[in-house]
């Protein structure tokens, strides 16, 4: 048993309309006592944001995240979103370096570093993902993969700061593949994951950070996950788009 407690989020990505959006977010409200202890998050599309916040009700155990957010709080960046944007509208969350937001709109370790300070400074919770292609575990290049992520993300952080955080382990090659990296190979990556973190500030902040796994995860691989030592929750997807399956997952990872 972990004295951290877990963490299950949604992230939703660019799907769903505004009255899905909104009925998706009131069936997880209704039912969030099914998820026990642990936490549960949705991350919907930015402009999303306020339809769920106001599905989920003012005082709702379920807490409100964003996928993404530019790393200045105004100016002239046409198209952006500022953190205490998403603070104004209820966000608690924001997921950061997604792997996506990595490959497809170039966002390097600095960026997400950037974006991580400016989440903590804004007063939001920055979900920081890092994850290993295929071609680099099968490379055996998923610890030098992951440390130079976790290492640069995360560079400069103080342990008050990192201690706040909440860390994602995403394999590339598990993300909307439908392959699940074994609890195992998770499990390995998680504690590395740890071990940095007990590097970047002491073994003691390291223990409080809460880690997630995402890739795949789905009602019936989760409990093999969430009994492993370092897992506190996962980073759902596909999953997360149905309320009994994000429900489920959740359920797994409560207590
Ligand atoms: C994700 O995109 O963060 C993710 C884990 O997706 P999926 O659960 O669909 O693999």
């Amino acid at each position: 048993m972990t004295h951290r407690r877990t963490i299950v989020a949604g992230n939703w990505k660019m799907n769903l309309d505004r009255a899905k959006a909104r009925d998706l977010a009131a069936a997880v409200a209704a039912r969030a006592a099914e998820a026990g202890t642990t936490e549960l998050v949705l991350c919907p599309p930015a402009v999303y944001v306020e339809t769920v916040a106001a599905a989920l009700g003012g005082s709702s155990p379920v807490a409100l995240g964003a996928q993404n957010m530019h790393d200045h709080s105004s100016g002239a960046f046409t198209g952006e979103v500022a953190p205490p944007m998403l603070l104004d509208l209820g966000c608690r969350y924001v997921i950061l370096g997604h792997s996506e937001r990595r490959t497809l709109f170039g966002e390097t370790d600095a960026v997400v570093n950037a974006k991580t300070r400016a989440a903590l400074a804004a007063g939001l919770t920055p979900i920081v993902c890092v994850g290993e292609t295929l071609e680099e575990r099968e490379g055996g290049r998923t610890a030098a993969v992951v440390t130079t992520q976790v290492q640069g993300s995360l560079a400069g952080l103080t342990p008050t700061d990192l201690e706040k955080i909440v860390v994602a382990y995403e394999p590339v090659w598990a993300i909307g593949t439908g392959k699940v990296a074994t609890p195992l190979q998770a499990q390995e990556v998680h504690a590395l994951i740890r071990g940095l973190l007990g590097g970047l500030a002491s073994p003691a902040v390291a223990a409080k950070v809460r880690i997630q796994y995402g890739g795949s995860v789905k009602p019936d691989n989760a409990a093999d996950l969430a009994v492993q030592p370092d897992i506190d929750g996962a980073l759902v997807g596909g999953a997360s788009l149905k309320a009994d399956d994000f429900l489920g997952i959740a359920k797994a990872f409560g207590v």
